[in-house]
């Protein structure tokens, strides 16, 4: 698919960010983004790089109704030759499939879905930022736009990608986070959308993390929606355990969000010959392992933190924490080799990063 051109005016072109050690997270937005329609009957079409602007929707597009919505998240980092690296943009492209199936939105193929975000990224490359640990933050998504409320999947789609350039999630260091077990609400049952990637999850879980955050904790654990016995994940991240020499999380059984992260880690885990295991994990297992000493590390994977040490866990009313509230060796091996690939630092030995030409 041919994707055209329009780049933004000198009066369309945004504020950019002076003091790159100031970068938050999803505050600011690039010059450009990336729209592509789908409409039934003839598929997927005008694919465009445009200036970043609004999106303007007829006010019954199924979008605002029934929440019919999937997106993505990755990153684009400079490397130390001023090049320009992403890290599995594929695997977010077919992931983003997988939710599309799941929410009855169109898939859209991997290779156009990632023609557009090169072309995004070559358009607005000097947002970049330079700085090690900064990065230019991706977002896809994909609504329903067809106006009608009749509940049906959308006959009409659009496909589009935002970026903006984000701090050092650790610019103070890989601080431990503090965790509530969660027991009243759950985040996803088997069969639901749990493993999708849409804003409907997200919507289910801001209750629970406001009443977490007003007790003083960062984040929840999440636990199964059947029993509320087995682990999760945590917020918006999958979590590992190192029990013992066993470092293990819980497998993907359709709850769960199948995070790239969190395959990274196994792939690493599994390459330098550590004992690794998906499988499912009880709270009460947590609760005897930190009794018996044997919770050495706990962490959560995704891609804004990549790996976020947990320095404590409440649950009911047991607190366990995990290795002094102090970051793990494993952790932070784990978060060296990763960010080391993301930016080009150390040989990309799993194939995992395309450089933008
Ligand atoms: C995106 C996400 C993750 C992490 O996925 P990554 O691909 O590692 O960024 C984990 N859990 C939830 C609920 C998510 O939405």
């Amino acid at each position: 698919m041919e994707i055209s051109f329009n780049p933004a005016t000198e009066a369309q072109r945004r504020p950019r960010p002076t003091d790159e050690s100031k970068l938050g997270f999803g505050s600011i937005f690039s010059d450009h983004m990336v729209r592509i329609e789908y409409s039934k009957g003839r598929g997927w079409h005008d694919a465009r790089v445009e200036p970043y602007g609004p999106i303007t929707l007829d006010p019954a597009a199924m979008v605002f109704h029934y929440g019919q919505e999937i997106f993505e998240g990755l990153k684009a980092y400079r490397a130390k030759d001023g090049g320009i690296l992403t890290f599995r943009p594929e695997a977010n492209f077919e992931r983003m499939n997988r939710s599309a199936a799941r929410v009855c939105l169109p898939e859209l193929p991997v290779e156009t879905g990632l023609a557009a975000l090169f072309s995004m990224l070559r358009a607005d490359a000097d947002w970049i930022p330079k700085t090690r640990g900064t990065s230019l933050y991706i977002r896809p998504a994909m609504i329903a736009t067809e106006a009608g409320l009749g509940v049906r999947p959308a006959g009409e789609v659009l496909f589009f990608i935002i970026a903006g350039p984000v701090g050092n999630y650790y610019a103070r260091g890989l601080e431990p986070v503090n965790i509530l077990v969660e027991e009243k609400y759950v985040r996803a049952n088997k069969g639901g959308t749990g493993e999708a990637k849409t804003g409907g999850n997200y919507a289910a879980s801001l209750l629970a993390a406001k009443e977490a955050k007003d007790k003083g904790f960062d984040q929840v654990l999440w636990l199964d929606g059947a029993t509320q016995s087995t682990i999760e994940e945590v917020g918006t991240m999958n979590i590992f355990f190192l029990i013992g020499d066993e470092l293990v999380t819980p497998p993907l059984g359709g709850s769960i969000l199948p995070g790239i992260t969190r395959d990274c880690v196994l792939h690493i885990a599994r390459d330098r010959g550590w004992k690794v295991s998906e499988r499912t994990i009880g709270i009460a297992e947590i609760r005897s392992a930190a009794a018996d000493g044997s919770l050495r590390e706990v962490f959560g994977t995704g891609t804004a933190a990549v790996i976020s040490p947990v320095g404590m866990l409440r649950y009911k009313d047991d607190t366990f924490t995990v290795n002094g509230r102090k970051i793990g060796e494993i952790a932070k091996q784990l978060f060296d080799e990763i960010t080391g690939i993301q930016y080009g630092e150390i040989p990309d030995r799993f194939g995992w990063v395309r450089r933008v030409e």
